[in-house]
């Protein structure tokens, strides 16, 4: 039987760059103990409160269908959070609660294009975004972003790629090189959108993770509260990676028919899922500051580190639970470094170039290992990349 060109179109494309992080996984299903800096989850859990929470929630009956847009309680939870943070006055009405970021990206993409339409991505890019783009019947272009502006993209990079594109997608801070966009990134980021005319989906996941500069949401910049769709998460900011809960954030007008699109798709997120999200948020930022507190000690591990040697570089990163090292100057590929340091010292890292093509040369390191384990792997990484270099 035929299955649809959509769905065998969803990876194609996808890099080889992840055969290191599934040959790790061989390994330790080998048991060979790998230490894995790979992907973006934390190495505590959702905070016993926050259990508790949804435990009472669920004793207490929310385990029903729960509306499809979200409870009224998290979805003004979530308004009041973006008033506060951005200044855009949102009410219960400019938010859909959703099945996790992930979920969020998606529906935004649906609600934007139409098939066959072009969709820029900045490249490095989220794994997923050239999928999720397929996934809508629609094409992704990337914007190649360069490592000597830090990857940000600036209004000459998106306007090379901006013609006959309709959306935009960008990420501050940024999933794979931690980089927090600038004021002058978001403000060519907005030029861009309003001078072609595109539908700017802002994916905010990680706006709780800043260690340095400040998150600026593309939503603030002039012209863009009708234009942007924001998608943001409890995963990063509350470790609640797997309660898969999220929102989409725009104009009423786009989220009253992308609640259209929940109903035939996911039909909704458990209450109970949802009310432990409103009592976390409702916890203020002490919470968010704890879980996030040990990527920030790891990036000032990291920093020293590589201030101490002179050959591999630090992006220069104020966000997220990454570090992105460039390694070029030991002549490698991003691809090769990586696979040889599992091969030679059980280290599993990300190369550049499974995130896209513009950060050939580098490696994602995920801080995702306790403070000594990780200080421990990252100066084997460094002097490995010293041995490596002829
Ligand atoms: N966006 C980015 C940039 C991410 O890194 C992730 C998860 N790693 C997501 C979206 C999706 O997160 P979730 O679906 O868990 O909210």
């Amino acid at each position: 039987m035929q299955l649809s060109k959509r769905i065998l179109n969803l990876n194609a494309g996808g890099s080889d760059g992840w055969d290191v992080f599934y040959r790790a996984r061989n390994m330790i299903a080998d048991g060979v103990e790998v230490t894995e800096l790979t992907i973006g989850e934390h190495d505590i859990r959702t905070h016993s409160k926050i259990l508790n929470a949804m435990h009472e929630a669920a004793k207490a009956g929310h385990t029903g269908y729960a509306v499809v847009p979200g409870t009224n309680a998290l979805r003004d939870t979530v308004a009041a959070r973006l008033t506060e943070r951005s200044g855009v006055p949102t009410t219960r009405d400019n938010v859909l609660i959703t099945t996790g970021g992930q979920a969020a990206l998606f529906a935004a993409h649906h609600a934007v294009l139409d098939e066959g339409d072009v969709a820029l991505i900045c490249d490095p890019y989220y794994a997923t975004y050239p999928g999720t783009v397929r996934g809508v019947g629609a094409t992704p272009r990337s914007v190649l972003t360069r490592p000597e502006a830090a990857f940000q993209p600036s209004f000459i990079d998106i306007a090379k790629q901006a013609r006959g594109a309709r959306s935009i997608l960008v990420n501050t801070p940024n999933n794979p090189t931690g980089v927090v966009y600038a004021e002058e990134t978001v403000n060519g980021i907005a030029r861009a959108c309003r001078e072609y005319d595109l539908w700017c989906i802002s994916d905010e996941v990680y706006d709780t993770q800043v260690w340095e500069g400040a998150h600026i949401s593309p939503r603030t910049a002039e012209g863009m509260v009708e234009r942007t769709l924001v998608v943001g998460s409890m995963s990063k900011s509350h470790a609640m990676t797997g309660s898969r809960v999220g929102w989409v954030a725009g104009p009423a007008e786009v989220v009253e028919h992308i609640i259209n699109l929940s109903t035939h798709t996911t039909y909704g997120v458990p209450g109970y899922i949802q009310d432990a999200a409103t009592f976390a948020l409702n916890e203020g930022p002490g919470l968010e500051k704890e879980v996030g507190a040990p990527f920030e000690r790891r990036r000032e591990i990291g920093k020293r580190l590589v201030e101490a040697q002179n050959l591999v570089k630090l992006v220069p990163s104020g966000g997220a639970m990454y570090l992105m090292l460039d390694i070029r100057a030991t002549g490698l590929s991003g691809e090769e470094f990586a696979n040889q340091l599992l091969d030679a010292h059980h280290i599993a890292v990300m190369p550049g170039e499974s995130f896209g093509e513009a950060a050939a040369g580098h490696v994602r390191v995920a801080m995702t290992v306790d403070d000594e384990a990780f200080e421990r792997a990252l100066s084997t990484v460094l002097s490995f990349a010293k041995e490596m270099t002829p």
